[in-house]
């Protein structure tokens, strides 16, 4: 067993049971309590959940699933995933206090699990790690920066040094840290948006010309069709399923495309509705297609092909030539090059019939109120640049793009991941951002691109970066190769986290290690000017503002 990851102790025998075929009801709110009290008082929770996602609240630090746009539920307007975060950020019962730090040393902390690490509380001061020491030791503020600013102004080049970014922090913070790095001089700044949906960002931006959704909340509920491809909203953005039910109360029909039939696409028992926790949830999926991963691009092509054939039967009631015409490039090359597919080749790659495709087909044929939503099951492959594009490309001949209740919609994962990207947090600026910052700021910032995640991995390894500072997040643990991160990580000089928690990337460390404390969303924050608040942009690039 490697030395990065915990020994898991095993206990008995693994347990199967049937997979549940309902999302959220009783047990959401049963779950959400126990996650409060795990950490604090329920009454404390209890007021702290009421501000949550609230307009004069603050924004949830977990997932980027917008807020509606009109009123919100003041029962709540948060699911269990929400809860949780919130109960992890509000823990009174533990704190990861300099005496945490003194009982155990960083090998033993090691041999903890993650659950048990994040259960013991905020940190409360910063720490280092002197070379060659074996526990933590509180650091003074001012001895810290300096101790950074120190490994930063010894590197041969600004390029030595990597700036990672996770998707929890503010608009406010990313700008400033964005702005702080460009000035130091270099543009390594990988984000979490590199492992997640870059290549939503990638094709978007071909095909649309800006890499993000087209579609608003209250599109959902317009909506005649609503497809999702390779998501699960149930555990991933599970106030999704609030509109979907309402889309489906609409007369909208859903159609679930993945390898899995996850449960909050079949049901969903919303918890504030008696209707449904008594007579059971709203079935979800009117259409399942079970397909292979990563067969999403036969399945779209086989949809494009069929929309072709219905076009033709009946002319201008299937494609809206007119939008084609007008708002669209590459029509003809498009259905050209569809012409080397045969339909029964597609329908067999994605493993299904022609019949069960055409009967998708059937629903948005003659309506362009079409939504296309997807998440990691479309953007973690190879050819996921050609397959969102392919999204696109049926959107485009349905002219859903920039209408009421149609569009594409990537459902992101971390809550500001999107707007970290809209505030220069990207190892690609584009000369255009950099110019203006230029003018702003009377600098030259650097124009070379920088490290994306793998590359300031590689970077690491090979000992060309020596300094990593990570604002927020948990690094090593985030990036597919754990093992070879790891050890990327302890060739550093200098390793420096920004969290609101301990995590194990706190553990794997360079030759000198700051863990430095932050706030966190749910925090007051109270400055010489007053009370602070901060902004965060939704998947729907909604930007709201978030007050502690
Ligand atoms: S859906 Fe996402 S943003 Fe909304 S409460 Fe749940 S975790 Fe938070």
């Amino acid at each position: 067993m490697e030395q990065n990851t915990p020994p898991e102790k095993l206990t008995g025998e693994l347990e199967v049971s049937k997979p549940y075929t309902e999302a959220a009801g009783v047990e959401a709110i049963v779950k959400s309590m126990e996650h409060i009290l795990s950490g604090t008082g329920l009454i404390r929770g209890l007021k702290v959940l009421a501000d949550l996602n609230q307009k004069d609240g603050f924004d949830c630090p977990s997932c980027a699933w917008p807020d509606p746009d009109g009123d919100r539920s003041k029962l709540g307007e948060y699911c269990e995933s929400g809860a949780k975060a919130v109960a992890d950020e509000i823990m009174t019962k533990h704190s990861a206090s300099p005496v945490l730090f003194q009982r155990y040393s960083v090998a033993e902390l090691l041999e903890k699990g993650d659950l048990w690490l994040g259960q013991q509380g905020r940190l409360t001061q910063p720490m280092v790690l002197k070379p060659g020491a074996t526990h933590y030791e509180p650091i003074e503020w001012a001895d810290a920066f300096q101790l950074i600013a120190g490994q930063l102004n010894v590197l041969a080049s600004p390029d030595e040094a990597i700036f990672y970014t996770s998707g929890r922090t503010s608009n406010e913070a990313a700008f400033l840290y964005q702005l702080f790095v460009r000035m130091f001089g270099t543009n390594n700044m990988p984000d979490c948006s590199n492992m997640c949906h870059e290549s939503t960002s990638v094709a978007l931006a071909e095909s649309l010309g800006l890499g993000k959704a087209s579609v608003k909340y209250d599109d959902y509920e317009k909506a005649d069709v609503i497809m999702i491809m390779g998501q699960n909203p149930g555990t991933n953005a599970p106030r999704m399923l609030t509109p979907l039910e309402q889309a489906k109360r609409n007369g909208a029909k859903i159609v679930a495309v993945n390898p899995l039939h996850e449960a909050g696409l079949l049901s969903f028992k919303y918890p504030q509705s008696v209707r449904d926790v008594v007579f059971g949830g709203q079935k979800l999926a009117d259409v399942f297609l079970q397909i292979p991963i990563n067969s999403d691009l036969a399945l779209l092509k086989a949809m494009c092909k069929l929309l072709l054939e219905e076009e033709k039967k009946s002319p201008g009631k299937v494609l809206d030539q007119q939008f084609i015409q007008q708002y669209t490039a590459g029509y003809d090359a498009f259905v050209k090059s569809l012409d080397q597919f045969e339909l029964s080749d597609l329908a067999a790659q994605c493993g299904q019939t022609i019949e069960q495709i055409q009967e998708v087909v059937d629903l948005f044929k003659y309506t362009p109120r079409l939504i296309i939503c997807w998440a990691m099951g479309l953007t973690q492959h190879r050819n996921s640049v050609q397959t969102i594009n392919e999204v696109i490309n049926l959107l485009l001949l349905k002219g859903s793009i920039g209408i009421e209740g149609g569009g594409a919609s990537p459902i992101r994962g971390h809550s500001n991941v999107q707007g970290d990207r809209t505030m220069g947090i990207w190892e690609k600026p584009k000369p255009e951002f950099l110019d203006a910052l230029k003018r702003v700021f009377k600098f030259e910032p650097p124009r070379e691109n920088g490290y994306d995640t793998v590359a300031a991995v590689k970077a690491m390894h090979e000992g060309k970066a020596k300094v990593f500072f990570g604002l927020g997040g948990n690094f090593a643990m985030a990036v597919s190769d754990t093992n070879y991160t790891a050890d990327a990580l302890k060739t550093c000089k200098l390793t420096v986290h920004v969290s609101t928690k301990l995590n194990r990337s706190h553990l794997i460390h360079g030759e000198t290690a700051l863990i430095l404390p932050c706030l966190g969303r749910t925090d007051h924050d109270v400055q010489a000017t007053g009370e602070q608040f901060v902004s965060c942009e939704s998947t729907t690039g909604v930007v709201a503002q978030s007050h502690g």
